[in-house]
């Protein structure tokens, strides 16, 4: 910590003022010593004995007189008070420093650290003190984070409800001005009107359970579910749409049960996704497949793989971001939201699995592990703790 040079000029004022009181003190005791000694004879007696008796070498050399003892004594008792008052009034200034800084910080500077060390336990505090801006600095920024991903998700979604009204209301615009020339272009329009809306709809539907599953809090209906079973119930009512697209779906399970504890509604949503996802895009391929594994008798795999167009490496980072759509897919009349994989994302999340993709020339496949036991969480590997590739 650096002086000022009032505050060095008061700690050389405090050191003279303190010298002059001590020199003052010194020689009024020095008086009433040799006052005391003069009027009592027994003192200076005994006072002589003692000097005579502490002598040195053959030559009877003697070490002191009293009056040197005296003023060595009261040099070194001078030294230590001077020393300790100057010390004393150093560790004021500093606290005043201190206590500047955090007016400073109180007076609405949260991420303001205090720039200087101190020396002995306020050191202390002071790093007390920037432990604790520290922390306020890592709240604002994670709170101005969430305000910023709340501001884009408005965006998005005031983006992505307009364009879909906009057409509902030109149509509508047409209907209501009587501006169609045959009954054909009536159903037509209110045909277009009928799917934005639809659209519209569907949006708000996934929007609703993001946002729900979103919370780490949101509650499960945890049962004890046979995996398995639920992804061949689940191939099985896919097959239908499958065959419309030309495409077969099958399951294929190491093993005929494989028990875990989850919430049936929300799992199946997840894959529910993965597989309409695979019909959506897997434009020119011919096999989906639900495949399940027990890694360990704690950890169960399932695989969701189909043989469509690869999605391109720069995508599959954020592929799980909300509102993300592989550009491809933007110009297409999918009809997607960019919403199934984050509300899959977090799904998984809340049943403390982790998923990720992995995409070819050959196959794209989006690999789910979950915990047996909802209370034992997976650890996310490492390899994957890369944005957007792993919840
Ligand atoms: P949506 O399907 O509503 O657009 P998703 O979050 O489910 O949103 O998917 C995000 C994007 O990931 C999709 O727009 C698509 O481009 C890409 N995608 C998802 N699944 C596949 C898949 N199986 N094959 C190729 N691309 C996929």
């Amino acid at each position: 910590m650096k002086l000022t040079t009032r505050e060095k000029s008061a700690l050389f004022m405090e050191g003279v003022v303190t010298v002059i009181l001590l020199l003052m003190l010194n020689l009024a005791l020095l008086v009433l010593i040799v006052q005391a000694i003069e009027s009592n004879p027994g003192l200076r007696d005994g006072i002589f004995i003692i000097k005579r008796s502490v002598v040195l070498g053959p030559n009877h050399f003697q070490l002191w007189s009293w009056e040197n003892l005296f003023i060595g004594l009261m040099l070194v008792a001078d030294t230590w008070v001077v020393w300790w008052r100057l010390i004393r009034r150093y560790r004021q200034m500093q606290l005043w420093h201190i206590i500047d800084e955090l007016h400073y910080i109180a007076s609405g500077h949260f991420d303001h650290r205090i720039p200087f060390r101190v020396s002995g336990d306020v050191q202390r505090v002071v790093d007390s003190v920037n432990a604790l801006v520290d922390s306020v600095i890592n709240s604002m920024n994670e709170e101005r984070a969430i305000e910023k991903s709340k501001d884009e998700l408005i965006t998005n979604v005031s983006h992505d409800i307009r364009t879909p009204l906009t057409s509902i209301i030109g149509y509508l615009g047409l209907i209501e001005d009587k501006q169609y020339h045959s009954e054909d272009d009536l159903l037509k329009y209110t045909h277009t009107a009928f799917l934005k809306s639809k659209q519209m709809k569907s949006l708000v539907d996934d929007l609703f359970e993001y946002t729900k599953v979103r919370q780490t809090d949101t509650p499960l209906s945890l049962t004890n579910i046979n995996l398995a079973a639920m992804l061949e119930q689940l191939g099985a009512s896919f097959e239908l749409e499958a065959q419309k697209k030309g495409m077969t779906i099958g399951a294929e399970n190491s093993s005929e049960t494989m028990m875990m504890e989850a919430d049936p509604e929300k799992l199946v949503r997840v894959f529910n996704n993965l597989v309409a996802n695979a019909l959506k895009y897997g434009d020119g391929g011919k096999h989906i497949n639900l495949v399940a594994n027990q890694i360990s008798s704690t950890e169960l795999e399932v695989r969701v793989t189909n043989d469509g167009p690869k999605i391109p490496k720069e995508s599959l980072n954020m592929i799980f971001e909300r509102f993300y759509r592989v550009e491809e897919s933007r110009s297409k009349e999918t009809g997607g939201t960019g919403l199934g994989l984050a509300i899959a994302q977090s799904i998984v999340a809340l049943h403390g699995g982790y998923i990720y993709v992995e995409s070819d020339d050959a196959l794209t496949s989006f690999v789910i592990h979950l915990p047996v036991k909802h209370d034992q969480p997976l650890a996310i590997p490492q390899r994957l703790k890369t944005p957007g590739t792993v919840s």
